[in-house]
């Protein structure tokens, strides 16, 4: 077998590929061993993923949506305690938060502020979308799914996997995800299709939380994109190249409804 992104042989390969990081809360969508290669998996778990899942915006949805990190913890939320001025951090518990100054220096201040005062108000600053300077590492992150994606699709397919490594059309966006460059910021559509933290109710009156759904879609101008929500956000990133004009012409003639709906 090949790696999808360096094209290697990856029989000595022993790692599994999370689509999406387990961080985010991704227990299902991953490809077996074989299909990326080790040293790919750990290249994106580092450079790409990584400094992501650490940025201010991911930071703060996975904190408020209460996803445990690989090591079962739960990410911090920075915030402020307003009458004192202390920085706190908000942490998840199973049923609640907990609470305490960012520094163990404020801790015993802010102790004896909370319990001398019958009641008080924490601001949590909500990014509600990633920052500009996000979005070079995200529109790689996204065109790593992408591709992903495809090969998931095509796994079980005879020859499938050798048509997602020997496809030139896909080597733009493969060596921009794998290797990157300084001189592109591969584009990608962005906009809000629900709130962060909605909850859905299913048919057995159980609620769900959707936090990442994605499709391929293939429009009439035989572009192919990845469609992905993460948190509320819907992505969407062209395959075959760097633009998103047919993306935009299909929202457009589709009266901007969601692919995902
Ligand atoms: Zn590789």
């Amino acid at each position: 077998m090949r790696c999808i992104f360096c094209k290697q042989n990856t029989d000595k390969s022993k790692s599994e590929e999370h689509i999406i990081p387990a961080s985010l809360g991704n227990l299902e969508h991953i490809l077996p061993k074989g299909i990326v290669c080790d040293k790919c998996n750990n290249y994106f778990s580092r450079k790409i993923e990584k400094p992501l899942l650490e940025s201010f915006y991911f930071l703060h949805a996975r904190a408020i949506n209460k996803i445990v990190t690989k090591r079962g913890k739960y990410p911090p939320n920075d915030a402020i305690h307003i009458d004192s001025g202390i920085n706190v951090k908000l942490i998840g518990e199973k049923d609640g938060w907990s609470i305490s100054a960012s520094t163990e220096q404020e801790e015993e201040r802010f102790i004896k502020k909370i319990l001398t005062s019958s009641k008080g108000t924490i601001i949590v600053p909500n990014p509600m979308q990633p920052s500009e300077n996000d979005k070079y590492v995200l529109s790689r992150f996204l065109g790593k799914i992408a591709i992903e994606v495809l090969a998931q699709r095509l796994i079980h397919i005879k020859g499938g996997l050798d048509e997602v490594i020997d496809k030139p059309e896909l080597d733009m966006l493969r060596n921009y995800t794998r290797r990157g460059n300084q001189n592109l910021i591969w584009p990608y559509s962005e906009r809000r299709i629900y709130p962060e933290e909605k909850w859905f109710s299913s048919d057995n009156g159980q609620n769900y939380q959707i936090l990442h759904e994605y499709n391929l879609l293939y429009t009439p101008d035989k572009e192919t994109y990845l469609v992905i929500a993460i948190f509320g956000i819907e992505y969407a990133i062209n395959l075959a190249g760097p633009t998103i004009d047919g993306y935009m012409k299909w929202i457009d003639s589709n009266e901007n409804i969601s692919f995902l709906d």
